[in-house]
């Protein structure tokens, strides 16, 4: 259902053992809501106890490796993510990308190896200060989507996209809803451009800095089909306080 809004927790490397109280709670009060689409994507230790309790939320991984199995030290493919019970893959993460030197092309082949694995994915894009200050912001985006976007998969409503400005990523500043509705707008651009009618099955989400404050704002936006939460997915309150403001967006 593209417009049933998705709202899903990006735990980044937080969270041991101790927070898994916080994930049963988002899951109870979760199937409160059922015109929202919940998932958590926690560090990949968490994901099998998370997955084996959850009930209303989907369990995802932050990443996925290219290949299915190998000798690649470290890395966790997207057939042991849905072995431990994840149902979709976050890939492409602006951390991801700096941290690890992600391009595009490896970001799509992730993308394609989840979804082959059965996973809904999230492709993450968006601009740095220096893009957007320099006037690049849609073009960058766009190249991006283009670029990272999987080839058309059967079912085009298991992928979405994740507006996340990098410079609004952690830092407190949320982008003008304006520029992100114009932003959404050039993402359904390109998608449609890329699967034709199916690239309105992809839910467009943003990112950075999403709140309690700003979440129902955000979320009402025209376009604005959820959101990518780091900072406060981390405890229930905060979590679940986004949650709600999904719910009442969609029934405005
Ligand atoms: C994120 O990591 O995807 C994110 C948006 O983080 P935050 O909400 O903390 O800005």
């Amino acid at each position: 259902m593209p417009n049933r809004p998705y709202i899903v927790g990006n735990w980044k490397m937080n969270g041991t053992r101790a927070m898994l109280s916080e994930a049963r709670a988002i899951d109870r009060a979760a199937a409160r809501y059922p015109g929202v689409q919940v998932a958590l994507a926690p560090p990949f230790t968490l994901i099998a106890a998370m997955a084996a309790e959850a009930q209303a939320i989907g369990i995802g991984g932050q990443d996925c490796h290219t290949a299915v199995k190998g000798a690649h030290t470290g890395d966790i493919s997207a057939a042991m993510l849905a072995d431990a019970g994840a149902k979709l893959a976050i890939v492409g993460h602006s951390e991801r990308r700096g941290d690890h030197g992600e391009t595009d092309a490896v970001v799509k082949a992730k993308a394609e190896v989840a979804l082959a694995q059965g996973l809904g994915v999230i492709v993450c894009v968006g601009e740095t200060l220096a893009e957007r200050d320099a006037g690049n912001a849609e073009a960058v985006v766009k190249g991006q989507v283009a670029a990272s976007l999987p080839d058309l998969p059967e079912e085009p409503q298991r992928v979405a996209v994740a507006y996340e400005p990098v410079w609004a990523i952690g830092t407190g500043r949320v982008a003008a809803v304006s520029d992100v509705i114009a932003m959404h707008r050039a993402i359904r651009a390109t998608l449609t451009q890329a699967w034709g009618a199916e690239g309105a099955k992809v839910r467009i989400l943003y990112g950075g800095s999403v709140n309690a404050e700003n979440a129902g704002d955000l979320l009402a936006a025209e376009g604005v089909g959820g959101a990518l939460v780091g900072g406060a997915s981390l405890t229930a309150e905060s979590f679940l306080a986004i949650v709600a403001a999904a719910s009442s967006a969609r029934e405005e």
